[in-house]
């Protein structure tokens, strides 16, 4: 059902009138950036961090965004409080713009900031607690002198085609290896493992900078959990004694089983459950508020201060 009001164009439409040119880059050749942003209880959950990113997409594809960070946040802000969201998922995303057929980005004048907020939200069907399944896909996480994957770009084609891999497979998610064969990332999360040592998850340099992977490592910190980020291969994730996906809209998911294999007990270990509880209270006590705030500058305000 699409209902709701949307920023798109440089103003806020209803849904069904809200629209992007069919001679749009963004739509033409995946050429843009987006972020998938949560709001709990009231609050957007890291903005600031969002924003940040979303800027670092843009100036890596040379893509300049129709607005300052300042009006950014308060454009999502004010999406979600016209669209009444308390709990809900937020996509950002700026477009190249609409321009005449062929690559060259110059030819496109106006980039284009759209702001989509709906309440409620469902990555996985399983409960929270059950673990996802996860197989191995054939395609590769893209190389990192290839589009880099800290790139949040309009390009998930990749992604797109490792999902349905996993669907086709009967499984909930699918684990991509980087170009040398160490485990990437999920399709859409970051991933972890609890060895006998501590919590390790893969470098940056091989997949997304994701938010909740940063947040659950600084959580990690402040529980005294030992974490590292090093290279590990499928073997460790198979023989791993906890492991887990994260990100904004999966938030902290335990892995019950990788390619038919068990991982520990198949049930969540002890350290996905402190961080999962951990992480939990996080989003329902932090961020933005978003219907407190009444101008702008306080809405910017606000979005730097957590
Ligand atoms: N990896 C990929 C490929 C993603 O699309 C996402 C979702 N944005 C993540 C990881 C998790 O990132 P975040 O925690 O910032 O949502």
């Amino acid at each position: 059902m699409i209902d709701g009001m949307i920023y798109a164009g440089g103003a806020f439409r209803p849904a069904a009138e809200a629209s992007v040119s069919v001679f749009d880059h963004g739509l033409l050749y995946g050429d843009g950036v987006f972020e998938g942003i949560r709001a709990y209880n009231g609050r957007v959950f890291k903005l600031e961090r969002h924003i940040e990113r979303l800027f670092e997409s843009a100036r890596a594809i040379r893509l300049q965004i129709p607005s300052t960070r300042d009006e950014a946040a308060a454009l999502v802000v004010e999406t979600c409080r016209r669209n009444q969201i308390v709990d809900g998922y937020i996509r950002l995303l700026v477009t190249r713009g609409a321009g005449d057929l062929g690559l060259d980005p110059r030819g496109c004048p106006r980039p284009d900031l759209v702001v989509i907020a709906r309440a409620g939200v469902t990555l996985y069907t399983r409960k929270p607690t059950d673990g996802i399944t996860a197989v191995t896909s054939s395609f590769r996480r893209n190389a990192v002198d290839a589009t880099s994957p800290a790139i949040k770009s309009l390009n998930y084609l990749n992604n797109v085609l490792a999902r349905i891999e996993a669907t086709d497979r009967g499984a909930d998610e699918a684990i991509l290896l980087d170009r040398d064969g160490h485990v990437a990332e999920a399709t859409a999360d970051n991933v972890f493992i609890v060895t006998e040592r501590a919590l390790v998850t893969p470098p940056t340099s091989t997949n997304l900078r994701g938010i909740t992977r940063e947040t659950i490592l600084r959580l990690a910190e402040e529980l005294g959990i030992r974490a590292e980020e090093q290279p590990f291969a499928l073997f460790d994730l198979w023989s791993a004694r906890e492991a887990f996906l994260c990100g904004t809209m999966a938030e902290v998911v335990p892995i019950a089983s990788v390619d038919g294999r068990t991982i520990g007990t198949g049930t969540p270990g002890p350290t996905t459950m402190r961080l999962m509880a951990a992480y939990g209270e996080l989003v329902r006590t932090t961020g933005t508020p978003i219907h407190r705030a009444a101008t702008v500058e306080a809405v910017v305000a606000a979005s730097y201060r957590v």
